[in-house]
C-alpha cells in the first residue's frame, strides 16, 4: 500500500488538502473565471475569495435591517434578511458536506443571494418592479447579480466584487429570456435549457427550506398564526404529535421550536437521498454533465407535495394576514411616492444617482430611473422610513 502526501494548501492554488470533493463538484481550480482576471488567492480557495468578500461587503451589512417578511422594527427576535441568509447558509453547507459538493460555494451563494432585496420585502419589490414597468422592470434576483457586479464600490480595479463565474450562476436563480440575453455568461444557461452547478440547486432548495420554517416560528411568535391553526397543515401536526409523544405536556416555545426543527431536518434528509439517488442515476462525470442533466437536487415527489401544502398555507395566513397587510400597504406607498418623486425631481437625489451629460430625453430617463431603482432598493428598512420622512415631511 502507498501513501501520497497531500497537496500543500499554500502550494496548490485553490486545492484544499483531502479536498474531499466528488468529482461532478464545482472545484475552485476549474473556476469559469472572474470578469477582471486576479492573482490565484495564496492562502484561500478562489470560492472562498468569493465568500470573504461577500461577508465584507456594503449590501451584506445592510441585510440586518432589511425586512424577511416582519418590519425590522417590529421585534429584535423575527428573521431579518441577514439572519435569514445565515440560517441559508447552514442549511446548504450541510447538506453540501453530506453531497461531497463545495461548501465554500454554497455558502458564498447563499450568503448572497438575498443581497438585492428592496427595503420592505416583497411589498417593496413589487412596488418598485410596478414604477420600474416602462424602464425594464425590477427584480430581486437580477438586482442581487447587479449589487454584485456593479453596484459595490470597494476595489481600484473594478466595480462591483469580480466574483467567480460560479457564484455569479448561483446567484442568478431566474431570469427571462430578454434579460438573459443581455446577461451574457450567466444568462446563457436560461436560453440553453442547462441547469446550474449542484451548489447552486442546493442553495436554492436550501432557501426554501429556511424560509417555509423560520417563516412559521416567526409567525407563531408574533401572535399572527396560532398552533391550532397551524396544526391544519399536516406536515406540521404529525411533527407536532411526535413532539407531544416524546415529550408529554410540553407546550410554547419548546413544543414550536421541536417541531420546527424536526420538519427541517425532514425535509434535509428527504433532500439529501432524493438528490443522492439522482446522482446516483445521472452518474456525471463532472461539472458540465450536471449541466445538461435534469435538476438533480430535489425533494421527492411526496415532500415536494408537502412543501407545497406548507407555502400555500403561510401565503394564505401569514403573508397575506391583515396585519401584514397594513404594513404592505405603507412599505408600498413609501416606495411609491419616493420613486416617483425622484423621478420627477432628480435633484433631489444624492448626486452620485443624479444622471447627467445624456442629451436624449428617453435615454436620460431610462438611466435615471434605474438610478432611482437602485437607490431605493439599496435602503434598509429604517433608512427609507426616513427618507421618505426627509422628503414628504417638514419637521
Ligand atoms: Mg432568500
Amino acid at each position: 500500500m502507498t501513501f501520497e502526501a497531500p497537496p500543500h494548501p499554500m502550494t496548490d492554488a485553490g486545492e484544499m488538502p483531502h479536498a474531499p470533493y466528488a468529482p461532478y463538484a464545482a472545484h475552485p481550480a476549474r473556476s469559469r473565471g472572474r470578469r477582471f482576471a486576479e492573482a490565484a488567492p495564496g492562502s484561500r480557495s478562489e470560492f472562498q475569495r468569493d465568500r470573504d468578500r461577500i461577508v465584507h461587503s456594503t449590501a451584506f451589512r445592510r441585510l440586518e435591517y432589511k425586512t424577511q417578511v416582519f418590519i425590522n422594527h417590529e421585534g429584535d427576535l423575527f428573521r431579518t434578511r441577514l439572519t435569514h441568509s445565515i440560517e441559508v447558509a447552514q442549511i446548504a453547507r450541510s447538506c453540501a458536506r453530506n453531497l461531497r459538493l463545495n461548501e465554500d460555494l454554497v455558502e458564498a451563494i447563499s450568503l448572497a443571494h438575498d443581497l438585492g432585496h428592496t427595503p420592505f420585502g416583497h411589498a417593496g419589490q413589487d412596488a418598485l418592479n410596478g414604477c420600474m414597468k416602462e424602464y425594464g422592470g425590477f427584480e430581486h434576483n437580477l438586482q442581487s447579480l447587479r449589487v454584485v457586479d456593479a453596484l459595490e464600490q470597494h476595489y481600484g480595479a473594478f466595480d462591483g466584487l469580480n466574483l467567480t463565474f460560479e457564484t455569479r450562476e448561483g446567484i442568478l436563480k431566474h431570469c427571462s429570456l430578454t434579460h438573459a440575453r443581455q446577461l451574457g455568461d450567466v444568462g446563457q444557461r436560461f436560453i440553453e435549457r442547462k441547469q446550474p452547478s449542484l451548489e447552486a440547486q442546493l442553495a436554492n432548495l436550501a432557501d426554501e427550506i429556511a424560509y417555509n420554517n423560520h417563516d412559521i416560528d416567526d409567525g407563531l411568535r408574533s401572535g399572527l398564526l396560532g398552533m391550532a391553526q397551524m396544526s391544519e397543515v399536516d406536515f406540521f401536526a404529525r411533527h407536532l404529535r411526535d413532539v407531544e409523544h416524546t415529550y408529554p405536556g410540553i407546550s410554547g416555545r419548546r413544543a414550536i421550536h421541536e417541531t420546527v426543527r424536526r420538519m427541517i431536518n425532514a425535509l434535509i434528509v428527504d433532500l439529501l437521498d432524493t438528490s443522492a439517488a439522482r446522482i446516483a442515476e445521472a452518474a456525471p462525470r463532472d461539472i458540465e454533465d450536471v449541466r445538461n442533466a435534469s435538476p438533480l437536487i430535489a425533494f421527492s415527489r411526496t415532500m415536494a407535495a408537502e412543501a407545497a401544502v406548507l407555502k400555500k398555507f403561510l401565503h394564505e395566513n401569514l403573508y397575506r394576514h391583515f396585519q401584514v397587510n397594513r404594513m404592505t400597504a405603507k412599505a408600498r406607498n413609501i416606495v411609491i411616492q419616493m420613486f416617483e418623486t425622484f423621478l420627477g425631481q432628480p435633484n433631489l437625489l444624492p448626486p452620485d444617482y443624479q444622471v447627467h451629460g445624456i442629451a436624449d430625453d428617453i435615454q436620460r430617463q431610462q438611466k435615471q430611473a434605474r438610478q432611482v431603482a437602485d437607490y431605493i432598493a439599496g435602503m434598509t428598512d429604517r433608512y427609507a422610513i426616513r427618507e421618505h420622512r426627509r422628503l414628504f415631511t417638514m419637521d
